[in-house]
């Protein structure tokens, strides 16, 4: 085979009218990402929404994207199927920069599968944003996905050796490939065959012109969730999402499930394409990643991280004036932290919403100033008190000590760092964008070096335990299990050296 599979260009393909050129891969504010290397955070994954069976389906899309914006802000895409045949739209930038009222009714179709992205793994261009659409033997298929295949480097140049043409950087574009190869005519099966191929963690929607096809890696470390609307199916990375188009949440996707929706059969089939085990969902998700409106596995972010800041207090209190939370996602622990010492929680750090996206390298200089562009510490909170600043996470160093500085200007007479997550000490493998080890701070030195590096009074993180007890899904509970992979070194998945070459987000 040469080409046994091609991306499909165009918004329609009905048969005749399917364009058959490829994608140029046009280049888009090229290596300058949305996380413009500002604020020394871990990236975001994607967010997948699915829609089946609604005749609003690609405005429910847009809403639902738009929910799941944090996970992603490099590229949107919907793609609508109206039982002959798709129409698609996908573009580079924010979910209200691609899409407009004309072009999302140009999306005819009651099921549909949309995307935004945050790239690491495959470039930032165009050819890559998703849904992935593809023609092959069996019909039309697009492909949306979150996650990271880790061994994805390894089936491609399997693949590329028995002549399989590639068309974009994206992982994704393996299970395409490996879909179109199958022996089996069924989708379903060709997707089952296909799934246990991959290894790494994944929240797939798979659309034909009748079908659309759900499923979780074998550990579930990706948040999946299934909702409904009327009669209609949803499926998202988060709840929110649901909240956002006036949905309910159904229930979580269990690890190794695949769910099948068919125009042609009534309700959604439920069925696995690998055994059940034990359930290893990203800690960091209930950490930092996800909304804090979202529940998953139906414990709702903001009171897990309360909770967490609650235990930090009781694992390292300190007599302080003022508590304040570097926002968004430490405010709900730096609420907890107050709540359980009575000292009282301040707005001590402002963001400023309205920077946009900084369209700058960020040298050292640049770097210091964007940080001021994107925080203010507030002067008449904190001048002449002894702060206690809580972060859920550090991972190069550099922000927190702009952000302890930022305090001390402005005229704070301590700062005492509270973090609510154990040192991050290893890199991610499964879709979270993060330096190689030798970059984490917490892998180089003892929590008494990174103080000093952070110019903190004193600084504490949360234990493992205290983080776990805080989320409350007891390990032992079957399928409530978590990775915790960049704080203990514990992968649930083999790590092979071509995983670590090709470490990568989707
Ligand atoms: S290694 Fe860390 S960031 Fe990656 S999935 Fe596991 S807990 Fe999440």
């Amino acid at each position: 085979m040469s080409d046994d599979i091609r991306m499909s260009d165009g918004m329609r393909s009905d048969g005749n009218k399917l364009s058959n050129h490829m994608w140029t891969g046009r280049f888009y504010n090229d290596g300058v990402s949305s996380h413009d290397g500002l604020l020394d955070k871990l990236g975001e994954e994607c967010g997948v929404f699915g829609v089946f069976g609604h005749p609003d389906a690609a405005s429910l899309c847009y809403y639902g994207l738009h929910a799941l914006q944090h996970r992603g802000q490099e590229s949107s895409g919907v793609c609508t199927t109206d039982g002959s045949g798709f129409h698609y739209h996908r573009g580079m930038g924010l979910v209200k920069e691609v899409f407009d009222n004309d072009k999302l009714a140009a999306l005819a179709g009651s099921s549909a599968i949309a995307h935004v992205r945050y790239s690491t793994a495959g470039e930032s261009r165009l050819a890559n944003a998703q849904p992935l659409i593809f023609k092959y033997r069996g019909g039309d298929l697009a492909i949306a996905t979150n996650g990271n295949l880790t061994n994805a480097a390894r089936i491609k140049e399997e693949l590329e050796r028995q002549g399989s043409i590639f068309q974009t950087t994206s992982d994704t574009e393996v299970v395409a490939h490996l879909i179109a190869r199958s022996q089996h005519d069924d989708i379903v099966l060709a997707v089952k065959e296909a799934l246990l191929k991959v290894d790494g963690a994944y929240a797939f929607l798979i659309q034909t012109k009748d079908k659309l096809i759900a499923a979780l890696d074998p550990h579930g470390l990706r948040p999946f969730v299934i909702g409904r609307l009327g009669n209609a199916y949803l499926f998202a990375s988060e709840t929110c999402a649901f909240d956002a188009v006036g949905g309910t949440y159904y229930r979580d996707v269990s690890p190794g499930e695949l769910l099948v929706l068919d125009i042609n059969s009534a309700g959604m089939k439920e069925d696995r394409f690998a055994p059940i085990k034990q359930r290893a969902i990203c800690a960091m998700e209930y950490i930092y990643f996800a909304r804090p409106d979202s529940d998953m596995d139906e414990i709702n972010v903001h009171s897990a991280r309360k909770r967490m800041g609650r235990q930090l207090a009781i694992e390292s209190f300190v007599d302080a004036d003022v508590v304040t939370g570097v926002p968004d996602s430490s405010i709900s622990a730096a609420i907890g932290y107050a709540e359980q010492t009575g000292i009282p929680y301040e707005l001590g750090l402002i963001k400023n919403r309205y920077t946009g996206r900084t369209f700058i390298q960020p040298s050292q200089e640049l770097r210091e100033q964007g940080v001021k562009m994107k925080l203010s510490a507030v002067r008449s909170i904190v001048a002449g008190k002894r702060v206690v600043m809580i972060d859920d996470s550090i991972v190069r160093g550099t922000t927190s000590l702009r952000i302890v500085n930022l305090l001390r200007e402005a005229g704070a007479t301590e700062v005492h760092v509270r973090i609510s997550s154990p040192p991050f000490m290893n890199p991610c493998y499964y879709g979270i964008d993060t330096p190689d080890r030798k970059q984490l701070i917490a892998a180089q030195k003892s929590v008494e070096e990174i103080r000093q590096a952070i110019n903190a009074d004193s600084l504490h993180f949360l234990s493992k335990e205290g983080l776990l007890s805080a989320i409350g899904r007891p390990e032992g509970e079957t399928n409530r299990g978590h990775c915790t992979a960049c704080f203990d070194n514990r992968y649930p998945t083999v790590i092979t050296e071509e995983t670590e070459i090709g470490c990568g987000c989707e």
